[in-house]
């Protein structure tokens, strides 16, 4: 559930009208809700209570930094896949020792910075890498907090994009593996085994492919502890899907999750990581947008927005399904029109959604993508040269820009033209 109801007939962002927003900041804009946030990490707190735990957000989700200040100080840890987001993670106030590194390109400077700066561990993705991590580490006179990520060659059943955890995805180590590379780790100095990691995919909606991958975790720590490695932390991954159409979709809950977390790997006394990013941010966030034109078309209606595919790619990139809603709530009964959503971006790509019922639009009129606050504003770009759209979090009654829109000016003065043209 989310704060992003309608009240009086409009839609509010908990006691904010989307309204009086889109006067201050215009449009196209994300607003988050910051009790929506609170509450999912607490939700996961939760679900983990009675077993030593960390839930480390992942910060790719959702980066902006004052998103990650409110999560941190309620105590969450972060999930980073680059020296850029561990810079966002600790200016956003996280200590190093609640930062975990992911992620199976790792340079030499990320280690460097991450090592310099402290960090929780990194989870290993290969053995190149953990060869130059030692390396690494042994020039800086420290030793590395290491977790081997296994790839358990699970099938997540979720898009193809998204799913990390089969034998032929790029990431980790596949799990038949996994006991000589713990045995090679033990020799190299610069490095020391804290645990085992495993992320298998995202927007899962069943509890069934995690409970087949954290098995062969369950396994893979009793053998590697036989062979004399201390494994103390279990890295488990994010990846828990979120209800995109409100009213079909029931992916598991978090409090489902931890319990069979703490049925199948309970026993292991181990400390539980986890790096939920999407149901942490998902549905803590909006896009809204203005209706541009309402075009007829031969033999539908296209309702253009001024957002774009390069504000909110997912329905471009992953035939991702976003509720669309008008900001002034439709009186009841009133039949709907049908329209094919789309954005001024010169692709065809650029479409929303395509037949979807929606209250009569007219030009002006404003609508929100709901569900848009994880893999949205930090997958945008300013393709056709449309500047990033703002961010804006609510919390209560207060509401504040967290990311301004940038001018023409600015976006025009990152580049530069070389005196010899
Ligand atoms: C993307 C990712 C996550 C977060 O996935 P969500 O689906 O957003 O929960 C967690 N861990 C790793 C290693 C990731 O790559």
């Amino acid at each position: 559930m989310d704060y992003f109801l309608y009240k009086d007939g409009e839609l509010f962002a908990e006691d904010v009208s989307v309204r009086e927003i889109t006067r201050a900041v215009g449009t196209p804009c994300y607003i988050y809700s910051a009790r929506t946030l609170a509450r999912h990490y607490r939700l996961f707190d939760e679900a983990l209570e009675g077993t030593e735990h960390l839930v480390c957000y992942a910060v790719k989700a959702c980066s902006n930094l004052a998103v990650l200040k409110l999560l941190g100080d309620l105590g969450a840890g972060m999930d980073v896949v680059s020296g850029g987001e561990y810079m966002r993670a600790k200016a956003a106030g996280v200590p190093g020792d609640r930062i975990v590194f992911s992620g199976i390109g790792k340079t030499r400077e990320e280690m460097e910075l991450v090592l310099k700066g402290g960090i929780r561990q990194f989870n290993l993705e290969s053995e190149p890498e953990m060869r130059l991590l030692n390396q690494v580490a042994l020039e800086l006179g420290v030793v590395a907090p290491v977790t081997v990520r296994v790839n358990p060659d699970v099938d997540a059943k979720t898009h193809a994009k998204i799913a990390t955890g089969k034998s032929e995805n790029k990431f980790g180590i596949p799990i038949s593996r996994a006991r000589e590379v713990y045995a090679e780790i033990a020799k190299l100095p610069g490095l020391k085994v804290v645990g085992i990691d495993v992320h298998i995919g995202s927007q899962l909606t069943d509890l069934a492919p995690y409970k087949a991958a954290y098995q062969k975790v369950a396994e893979l720590t009793e053998e590697l502890r036989a062979q004399g490695h201390e494994i103390t932390r279990l890295d488990l991954g994010g990846g828990l899907g979120i209800p995109y159409e409100q009213n079909n979709d029931r992916p598991p809950l978090p409090v489902e999750y931890g319990a069979m977390v703490k049925e199948t790997l309970g026993h292991l006394d181990c400390e539980i990581e986890i790096e939920p990013g999407r149901l942490i941010a998902g549905n803590a966030g909006i896009l809204v947008s203005e209706t541009i034109y309402v075009k007829e078309g031969e033999d539908r209606k296209f309702l253009i927005l001024d957002a774009a595919m390069n504000d909110l790619v997912r329905p471009a990139m992953y035939e991702a399904h976003h509720d669309i809603v008008p900001v002034m709530e439709p009186a009841p009964g009133v039949e709907p029109d049908r329209y094919d959503i789309v954005g001024p971006v010169c692709e065809s790509g650029d479409t929303f959604a395509k037949g979807r019922d929606l209250a009569t639009m007219e030009p002006g009129d404003l609508v929100a993508f709901r569900s848009a606050g994880a893999y949205g504003a930090v997958m945008a770009s300013e393709y056709n040269s449309r500047p990033l759209i703002p961010e804006v979090l609510v919390q209560g009654d207060q509401f504040a820009v967290i990311r301004a829109r940038p001018t023409y000016e600015e976006m025009l003065n990152r580049d530069s033209i070389p005196e010899w043209l």
